[in-house]
Order: structure tokens, then C-alpha cells, then sequence
């Protein structure tokens, strides 16, 4: 009986895998489904990234963890990843008289990685690409698909239609999943969408003679009540900040010189280091971005079609998980392969079941942790502060 079914799932292999978006989670996925055999195929909204002169998206880097860690280790390239990394130990405490204060993330040796989120996943459609049984489509964007076929339809740049038959689909396709709309359709699917009334901007902070301007080993934070800014270094030896403020403050400043205001006010210690050309420059190069919460369940259809990473759930950036998360979703996903010898029709319920209440967990700690960062911190210091003088 054993040998049978092992045969069996073996001659099941060549199942074909539509993995919908080629960003970070897509990507990584791709290669979870190419190790176990599957025929997959990529489609990606996107040019080949890894050809594009600009490459648009979110945020410019982002903190890999122990989660996104153990993901890329079991498809073998954590150690790639890692030594592109700039390992970050603890928070840089910036006060409003200049003072800095670290509060570190674990104990000793325990660190979050700063990574650049291109290269992240240049590498990682690379990665996927160097499977033979793995093939990328870019310029490729989901419009629909059947739940009761699985065909996809997919619109090109120049307007012409090409459609697909898989026999799972993965939605990896980000916040705004074109995937998830045949599950919004369905009955008994839960859905809820979050926008925070904060937005998000970056600035670059560069080098000064050639070496970073603050301590590279640290994300940095100004926190300062209703609102605050971050940096994480990059390999450029530049960082890059990001002042996360309510839409209505963004939009009260509207002059450079009310800009250096404003940064002389709250963040003085960047003013020199950001440069004052710079600052009134760049405020206005881009408007603040919004930050949406997006949670649902249950993550499949049938036996049909899954959704991983922002897709199942968006999350706001504040506690660093969402990629993180994403990478999780990959791993516990194929440990359920193994567990019910990919059996998609056993497999997809499960996962539901099981990564539901871990990802919508995440979700309210990265709501949570907004105040934490912008707030908190500072009343912990504070208190710590108190306790040492105390001493
Ligand atoms: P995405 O990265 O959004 O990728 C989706 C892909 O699908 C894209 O390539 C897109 O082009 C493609 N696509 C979309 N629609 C279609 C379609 N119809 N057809 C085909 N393709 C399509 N996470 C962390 O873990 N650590 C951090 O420090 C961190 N910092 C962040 C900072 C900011 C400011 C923001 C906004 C997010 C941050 N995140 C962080 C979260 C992280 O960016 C996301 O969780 C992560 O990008 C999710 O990856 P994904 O592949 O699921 O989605």
C-alpha cells in the first residue's frame, strides 16, 4: 500500500503550479514548489526586474528575521541573503535634545538584517529561475481565473489576452491580490481591509566621507508621540529614513523652508546629516504613501487556489514581520505537503486551519507596535533610565 501511494504521488509530480506574482513571497514560493518537483510557472504584472532600469515598489530595504531566515535557509540561499545584510542589534533611541540610547532586539550576538528589497528579490527570481521545471513570465497581469476550471486569463502590455490552465494556483499578487477577487464572490469568505490614517515617506541620509553618517549596526528611531521616523543602513553606506506621520501633518507642510521647520522642531540631530537642498527637495518628490491592513479567511478554495503573503495578509510595517511573515507562509505551507503527501484537497484546508490565526496574530502585533515605536519607547527608556539612577 505505502509503495503504491508513493508511486502514485510521484507520478502526480508533474502537476503544474501557477505561482501568480513574482515578488518577494512568489518568488521564494516558486522555489518551495520547483525543490518538490512540480512543473511551475511564474506570472508576473511587472517587467524582469532584474533588467529594469527603475524598479518601482515599496519600501527600499526592509529587516529579514529569524522567520524569513529559516524560509530561505530550506531553499538554500540564507547564507547568500544574509552576507548582503547589514546586521541591526538594537534600536537607536534618538531624543529630541540628540541624545542616543540603544535598546537591544534579543540578547548578545542576536540581531534583525537590514536587506535591500530589489536585490532581495532579484536574487530570488534568480534562484527560481535556475530551476529547469520552473519558468518566469514576465509582463504577464492576472485578470481572472475560474474556480471551477482554474483557467487563468492574463492581459499583456499590448492589450492581447493569453490563458492558462493550472492545477493550483498560488496568489502571491500582493495587498491588492487580483486572485482574491474570485474569493470575494464566495460565500462565507471573511474579509477586512484596514487603511491607517498615517502615510509613509523615504529620505536618503548619505555617506559623509564615504562612511555612514550615523552607527550602521542600529535602526535607528525618533520617537516622538503621534509620530516618528526610522533609518536602516544600506550597503551603499547610505541610509534610508522614513517618517511615518498622520496624511493631515504631511499636508500641513507645504513649503521647503516649512520642511526645516518642521525638522528643526522634531528631528534636529538629521537636519546636517540629510542636508537642508536635499530635505526640501525630497519632501516633495513623492506624496506620502498609504499603509493598508488587509486580513481574510480562509486562505483556499477547494483544492483549487491558495493565497500567501500580503495577499492573505497585508500588514502594516511596524513590526517588521510582513515579508517575514510571507516567508513563513512558504515553509509551513510545504511542511504540510510533506505531511499529507501533497494532497492539494487535504493540504489547502489545512493550511487555512493552521496559518489563519498566526497571520491575523501578526497583524494586531503590527498595529500595536506602531504605538510602541512611536510612543513606548520612550517611556521604557525613560523608566530604565530611572532605574539606573537609581542604582
Ligand atoms: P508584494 O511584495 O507586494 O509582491 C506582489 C507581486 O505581485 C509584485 O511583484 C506585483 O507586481 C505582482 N502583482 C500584483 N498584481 C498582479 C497581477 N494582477 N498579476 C500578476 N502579478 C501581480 N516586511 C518585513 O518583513 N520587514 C520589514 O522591515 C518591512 N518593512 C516594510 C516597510 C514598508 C514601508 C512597507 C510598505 C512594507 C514593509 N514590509 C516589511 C512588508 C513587506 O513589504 C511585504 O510584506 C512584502 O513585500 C510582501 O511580499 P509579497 O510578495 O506577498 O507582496
Amino acid at each position: 500500500q505505502a509503495a503504491m501511494e508513493e508511486s502514485t504521488s510521484r507520478t502526480t509530480k508533474k502537476k503544474l503550479v501557477a505561482v501568480v506574482g513574482g515578488g518577494l513571497v512568489g518568488s521564494l514560493n516558486a522555489c518551495f514548489f520547483a525543490k518538490r518537483g512540480f512543473d511551475v510557472e511564474v506570472f508576473e504584472i511587472r517587467e524582469d526586474i532584474r533588467k529594469a532600469k527603475v524598479v518601482r515598489g515599496r519600501s527600499i530595504n526592509l529587516a529579514l528575521s529569524h522567520r524569513g531566515r529559516q524560509a530561505l535557509k530550506h531553499v538554500g540561499i540564507e547564507e547568500k541573503i544574509v552576507s548582503q545584510g547589514i546586521p541591526m542589534q538594537a534600536r537607536m533611541i534618538h531624543s529630541l535634545n540628540g541624545k542616543q540610547y540603544p535598546i537591544p532586539y534579543g540578547r548578545k550576538g542576536q540581531y534583525i538584517l537590514s536587506v535591500d528589497r530589489a536585490n532581495l528579490n532579484k536574487q530570488l527570481l534568480t534562484e527560481a529561475d535556475s530551476y529547469p521545471n520552473t519558468k518566469l513570465n514576465f509582463d504577464h497581469k492576472l485578470q481572472d481565473w475560474s474556480t471551477e476550471t482554474g483557467l487563468m486569463t492574463f492581459v499583456r502590455p499590448d492589450g492581447s489576452k493569453v490563458q492558462i490552465k493550472a492545477d493550483l494556483i498560488v496568489g502571491c499578487d500582493g495587498a491588492f491580490s487580483a486572485t482574491r477577487k474570485q474569493f470575494l464572490r464566495r460565500s462565507r469568505f471573511n474579509y477586512s481591509q484596514t487603511y491607517i490614517p498615517h502615510g509613509y515617506m523615504e529620505l536618503t541620509m548619505p555617506p559623509v566621507n564615504g562612511e555612514f553618517a550615523m552607527k550602521p549596526n542600529y535602526l535607528h528611531i525618533w520617537p516622538r508621540n503621534t509620530f516618528m521616523m526610522i533609518a536602516l543602513p544600506n550597503l551603499d553606506r547610505t541610509f534610508t529614513c522614513t517618517l511615518f506621520m498622520p496624511f493631515e501633518d504631511f499636508e500641513k507642510i507645504t513649503t521647503g523652508d516649512e520642511v526645516i521647520k518642521f525638522f528643526q522642531k522634531y528631528f534636529p540631530d538629521t537636519i546636517p546629516l540629510i542636508g537642508v537642498d536635499a530635505l526640501k527637495r525630497d519632501y516633495f518628490r513623492l506624496p506620502a504613501q498609504a499603509m493598508v491592513s488587509v486580513k481574510c479567511s480562509p486562505y483556499h478554495i477547494d483544492d483549487k487556489c491558495v493565497l500567501m503573503g500580503d495577499a492573505a495578509h497585508a500588514v502594516v510595517p511596524f513590526y517588521g514581520q510582513g515579508m517575514n511573515a510571507g516567508f513563513e507562509d512558504c515553509i509551513v505551507f510545504d511542511e504540510m505537503m510533506e505531511q499529507f503527501n501533497e494532497d492539494f484537497s487535504a493540504v489547502l484546508p489545512e493550511y487555512s486551519r493552521v496559518r489563519v490565526p498566526d497571520d491575523h496574530a501578526i497583524a494586531d502585533l503590527a498595529m500595536y507596535n506602531y504605538i510602541e515605536m512611536r510612543a513606548h519607547v520612550n517611556s521604557k527608556w525613560f523608566l530604565f533610565r530611572k532605574h539606573v539612577d537609581n542604582l
